[in-house]
């Protein structure tokens, strides 16, 4: 371990001395060798967590499409930026801060790792990466990726280490700063050991976002969104919608449609192209989120339709008369489980939807923008979508308030977490 640490210590000593455009060089490689290669990569990920080929090429697509926009745009966001003041010269420069520790889970094995790696490479840093223990292939590839791109040694390694050696790592001295993606669990002990020793965390936790049919919303539209924010990946996304608030004048249209979608989802071999949905990525997510159903069964909630499992498979499951005491409404459901609830004004929407230990995102779906528009400062998320689902995107920072973390990745705000500000003052 404090080898490989080492190798990256020296390896940032020389990376943070290439020029801007050097580094950005080995990003269009990147960029190149994802796209080349996409559908085997797609493979090594869906062979290890299941994910359907089709959604785990379109993850290996858009790691390609955030190494273009770093390349377009780092050196513009990393510029000295001038700052008027008495003095005869004063600026700001963004320096690097040197080894940093990337914590990373599963459900996206490529597409978390890039988004966090990327950025912080491109800013002087070198990083470690401690992927989930379910993917080590996936983790194995994206070194190679990153060496045959031609980014030197040690800009990029893979700690095969299990979750008890994290804090050892984090409290090495040549480690400066750490990034987790991950669980609420999982956060709190990334951020206990990183406060122990005074080092910046950046976390990407869990969420429960709502997903908000007003009366005037276009009902269709909502519906074919609504799968889509809940199904995609099995619902195994921190973004996902998992609470579905409607307003109950068109509660029963939206419900039958929505079991309708649900139905023609295809199920099958997730390597096949055609498949929607496949299983989880292991059994005890399965029994996990069959508990969460079974309990808010039992404590009233309706099943209208899914509710099986065989083994890791979980069969897309809607209820009803969901309450906000239910395990589906106040715990993050990480599997392809919908959980409505009906209101009757805005207010009551806005209500239930921050009734949330987690604030990661919210979608509404409304025809009047210029209403809605006047109502999102009252949503405590990190993101506010109107009439589309809460997605990543390179170019829109990304990221939670409350137990769903704190800092934001992509966009200028996520190349800037790891820098160090530096201001300087010429007299
Ligand atoms: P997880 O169990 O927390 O694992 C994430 C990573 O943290 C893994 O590498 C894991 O290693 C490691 N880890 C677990 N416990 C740890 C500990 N006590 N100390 C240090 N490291 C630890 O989460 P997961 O099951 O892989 O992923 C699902 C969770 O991630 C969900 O809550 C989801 O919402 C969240 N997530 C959030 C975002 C976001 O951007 N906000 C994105 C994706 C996922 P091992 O695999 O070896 O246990």
């Amino acid at each position: 371990m404090q080898h490989l640490l080492k190798v990256s210590e020296n390896t940032q000593l020389s990376w943070c001395n290439f020029s801007i455009q050097n580094r950005i060089s080995f990003l269009l490689q990147l960029a190149k060798l994802l796209l080349e290669n996409k559908e085997k990569y797609a493979i090594c990920i869906t062979t290890e967590m299941h994910k359907p080929i089709s959604q785990a090429i379109a993850e290996v697509e858009k790691c390609a499409l955030l190494c273009n926009y770093y390349s377009e745009n780092a050196e513009t966001f990393l510029a000295t930026r001038n700052i008027k003041t008495e003095a005869s010269e004063s600026f700001v420069t963004y320096e690097p801060l040197g080894v940093i520790l990337g914590v990373m889970p599963w459900n996206f094995p490529f597409w978390q790792v890039f988004r966090f790696a990327v950025p912080t490479l491109i800013a002087g840093n070198t990083v470690v990466v401690k992927h989930a223990s379910n993917v080590p292939k996936s983790a194995k590839l994206i070194q190679e990726i990153f060496e045959q791109a031609g980014f030197p040694k040690g800009c990029y390694q893979d700690l095969r280490i299990s979750s008890d050696e994290v804090a050892k790592v984090i409290g090495n001295p040549i480690v400066k700063a750490v990034s987790l993606t991950g669980s609420e669990q999982a956060g709190i002990a990334v951020a206990t050991e990183a406060g122990k020793h005074l080092k910046k965390c950046v976390l990407e936790l869990g969420g429960s976002n709502a997903f908000i049919i007003l009366e005037d919303a276009n009902v269709e539209k909502a519906v074919a969104t609504a799968v889509n924010a809940r199904m995609q990946n099995a619902g195994q996304s921190c973004i996902a919608a998992k609470r579905f608030l409607v307003h109950k004048n068109i509660a029963d249209e939206f419900v039958a449609k929505f079991k309708v979608a649900l139905k023609n989802l295809k199920t099958g071999n997730p390597l096949d192209k055609e498949t929607q949905i496949g299983s989880l990525a292991r059994v005890d997510l399965a029994e996990e989120l069959e508990v969460q159903v079974q309990k808010s069964i039992e404590m009233g909630a309706k099943l209208i339709a899914g509710g099986n499992r065989k083994d890791a498979f979980y069969e897309p499951t809607t209820l009803t008369k969901v309450t906000t005491e239910m395990p589906v409404f106040n715990e993050e459901t990480f599997g392809p489980v919908a959980a409505i609830i009906t209101f009757k004004t805005i207010e009551e929407a806005i209500k239930l939807s921050n009734q949330s230990e987690f604030g990661l995102g919210v979608s509404i779906f409304t025809q009047n923008i210029d209403f809605i528009k006047t109502k999102i400062s009252a949503f405590n998320e990190g993101a506010v979508f109107i009439n589309e689902m809460v997605k990543s995107d390179p170019r829109l920072p990304f990221g939670g308030i409350k137990k769903s973390g704190y800092g934001r990745e992509l966009a200028e705000d996520g190349i800037k977490e790891f820098v160090n500000v530096k201001t300087v003052v010429i007299n």
